[in-house]
């Protein structure tokens, strides 16, 4: 397991035009976002999710990687055992930066899945309601591969085992309310010695004086010096 674990929210593609869901004019402004992402919601408001998550596949279609994905997949490539990305983003940005190893926690926005017999497709930035609705195995229905509020996330158990051995937390973009990252740097059998917090400002769920060094502002103006005090902790 990598020594240095990169862990990202909505905040770092947010300066590619995606937007996040809880700052201003976030996703969570225009949707009822506890009826169309929350588990059941499938059976209660289906066609307003699958239409939602059409939507944000749609958005992704030409959105590019801003320089912090384009940074820290060449840091990734550069020192593979020592450096994994972590994500709770279900776009593919950091995979249009050219990676093929990051975590997504919370799915992927361009596969679906059979919710009989969990077949999975890649359909791209196509629509799951005109094109997959039914599964081609055995005619159940897909449903995209995203993990919605309250349901089980089974890619958290990869996060648990990546955190076992990491000593240098650096995290970017995200307001801590679906996953509390302060929680491994509390833990008392944690190995973190060095931590970064990088938001555009302050956040209730995190608590900022756990981190060695906090940078309110934008990923894109932090990113070389969060690179450089990687490499420098890595050629120590
Ligand atoms: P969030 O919306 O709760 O918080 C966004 C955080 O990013 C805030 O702390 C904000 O200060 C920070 N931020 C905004 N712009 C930034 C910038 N330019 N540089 C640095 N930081 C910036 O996001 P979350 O904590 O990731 O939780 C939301 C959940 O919704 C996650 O599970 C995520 O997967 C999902 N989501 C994903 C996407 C995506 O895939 N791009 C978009 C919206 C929501
Ligand atoms: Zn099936």
């Amino acid at each position: 397991m990598a020594k240095i674990v990169v862990f990202t929210g909505a905040g770092i593609s947010a300066e590619s035009g995606i937007s996040t869901f809880r700052d201003k004019d976030g996703l969570w402004e225009n949707y009822k976002i506890e009826e169309i992402c929350t588990a059941g919601c499938l059976n209660t408001k289906r066609d307003e999710t699958i239409k939602f998550y059409d939507l944000r596949r749609k958005d992704c279609e030409n959105k590019k990687p801003n320089y912090s994905h384009l940074e820290l997949v060449k840091l990734e490539k550069e020192y593979p055992n020592d450096v994994k990305i972590i994500t709770q983003n279900i776009d593919d940005l950091f995979e249009k930066a050219g990676s093929t190893s990051v975590l997504h926690l919370h799915g992927f926005l361009k596969e679906i899945y059979c919710e009989k017999c969990n077949f999975k497709i890649n359909i791209s930035y196509d629509s799951l309601k005109t094109l997959y609705n039914e599964c081609p195995k055995c005619y159940s229905f897909m449903r995209p591969n995203i993990v919605f509020f309250n349901e089980e996330a089974p890619k958290y158990e990869d996060l648990y085992k990546e955190m076992l051995d990491c000593e240098f937390i650096i995290v970017i973009g995200t307001s801590g309310n679906v996953i509390s990252i302060d929680n491994f740097i509390r833990n008392p059998h944690s190995r973190i010695k060095k931590s970064i917090l990088n938001n555009l400002k302050k956040s209730s769920a995190i608590n900022d004086r756990l981190y060695n060094k906090v940078l309110y502002k934008k990923a894109s103006e932090s990113i070389d010096e969060i690179i450089f005090d990687i490499k420098e902790y890595i050629n120590k």
